[in-house]
């Protein structure tokens, strides 16, 4: 589908989609809720998670050369990528000299926004996802439709089918247990007999060289360790002074994803094995990708570096409530997404994702480092209305309402008509149905108007 609103429509006429999407986002934010009220200051540590972050990001290049120093020193082989194209041909290039046939893949939203899934399926490369979700994911030939839950958009109903049809040897007890035991069934063996582990990186530490990863299956380490090679792709953004703020941000990420004190399995990879190393990968490539992070620094954007792809502002966000993720039609969706796409993918493109936010502020309240996120939508449009790419239709309405807003006396007299029709249109206090505002009511009622204007309750006030 094309367009955001096609497929927002679509999303919109799916009964299943809206259970699916409400079961993981509802207790997702009830499990943060509780968590941070445990958290003895949390506006404090949100003040220095976002300190850390805009540090990083205003000395980004120093802290990028430190990283590659220290990881060179642990033995890992450091590529710099300024393209997404770049950083999938190194990738493929570097799985062709290890004769690599097979590939497990621990759950990364860079490989998806570089297109690595499609590269190495060009190239011939078998892909194991090891993500119990992206496993979901990938048996349905589907895109992810949430950063931290990826197959959010179904049921588990939908997955015991999913399973049923696909493995093996699948459950037959309708439990998540008995399906959960059903996937590793499928999955483990496939993992330990692969070439290459690939992953993404939650933390680059610059004084150490390593690479961070958290999952809550341990999927990465198993799909990490045993292979020859382990590759890990990652945004320039994800580096942080030292373990001391790595540790500071993992508390931020994990509260907010999904309300636990910690995550299952955080792991420090530092260069691959070493002598008298029982196990662990011969060989250890660090991918750094831009991919127009430097330009979004430069060019107003910094502040959504600082995103450490939590999922917070999506699980409180009205709009992917109602939508869920694949309506954005990006690799982000949700408000991180509405401001990373135009940005990744072009504003020409994307222009109705910042315009499909109710600016609401809901999703800066939660986010762990202080994003201003409506800020950075309303950059986006007021951008989009610059550049001329509003609909003539838009650009001769708002052009008519400003004409008419700048002369008081017509301004009142139009309001006051239009009131009045409206209170006309409505049925027990609903209006089902407006001329010029059908995209409005075609999903709810729109309330009728009051019966005097705030301005006259206003003025009323003041004169009593
Ligand atoms: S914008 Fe903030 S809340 Fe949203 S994913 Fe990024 S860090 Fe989390």
């Amino acid at each position: 589908m094309s367009t955001f609103t096609d497929r927002a429509d679509a999303a919109l006429a799916d009964p299943l989609l809206k259970i699916a999407v409400e079961r993981t986002a509802g207790t997702a934010e009830a499990k943060r809720a509780a968590a941070i009220a445990a958290f003895p200051d949390f506006e404090a540590a949100r003040a220095r998670a976002a300190a850390i972050k805009d540090h990083v990001i205003a000395h980004l290049g120093a802290y990028l050369e430190e990283f590659e120093a220290n990881a060179v020193a642990a033995g890992a082989c450091v590529h710099w990528a300024s393209t997404a194209d770049e950083a999938c041909r190194i990738v493929v290039e570097i799985c062709k000299t290890a004769g690599a046939r097979t590939v497990a893949r621990s759950k990364s939203m860079l490989g998806e926004e570089i297109g690595l899934p499609h590269a190495l399926a060009e190239a011939g490369i078998r892909r194991i996802e090891t993500d119990l979700a992206e496993h979901i994911i990938q048996l349905a030939d589907e895109r992810p439709s949430h950063i931290i839950w990826p197959a959010m958009h179904k049921t588990r109903e939908e997955v015991s089918a999913l399973f049923k049809a696909r493995h093996r040897s699948p459950h037959e007890e309708e439990t998540i247990a008995a399906m959960a035991e059903s996937a590793r069934r499928e999955l483990r063996m496939q993992m330990l007999g692969a070439d290459v582990g690939i992953s993404g990186a939650n933390f680059l530490v610059a004084d150490t060289g390593a690479v961070c990863t958290v999952t809550n299956e341990g999927n990465a380490e198993l799909s990490l360790v045993p292979p020859r090679v382990h590759i890990v792709t990652a945004g320039i953004e994800k580096i942080v002074p030292s373990m001391e703020h790595a540790v500071h941000m993992l508390r931020m990420l994990a509260r907010s994803a999904t309300g636990a004190a910690l995550t299952q399995y955080t792991t420090f990879y530092a260069g691959p094995k070493r002598p008298g190393d029982r196990d662990g990968p011969e060989e250890m490539h660090i991918v750094l990708v831009d991919n127009g992070r430097t330009k979004m620094r430069e060019e107003g954007l910094a502040d959504m570096l600082r995103c450490i792809r939590c999922g917070a502002c999506m699980n409180h966000c009205v709009v992917f409530r109602q939508i869920g993720g694949h309506a954005y039609g990006g690799t982000y969706p949700g408000p991180m997404g509405s401001v990373l796409t135009p940005a990744l993918d072009g504003l020409k493109q994307s222009r109705d994702l910042p315009n499909a936010c109710t600016l609401n502020g809901k999703c800066q309240e939660v986010c762990p480092v202080r994003i201003p996120l409506p800020t950075l939508l309303r950059g986006w449009r007021e951008r989009s209305w610059r550049e001329g790419l509003e609909p003539a239709s838009t650009r001769a309405g708002l052009g008519l309402w400003a004409w008419v807003a700048c002369r008081p006396a017509l301004y009142r007299v139009a309001t006051g008509v239009a009131m009045r029709a409206m209170r006309l249109l409505s049925r027990g206090g609903w209006i089902a149905r407006l001329p010029l505002a059908g995209g409005w009511t075609r999903y709810r009622d729109m309330p009728k108007p009051a019966p005097r204007s705030f301005m006259a309750q206003y003025r009323k006030e003041r004169r009593g």
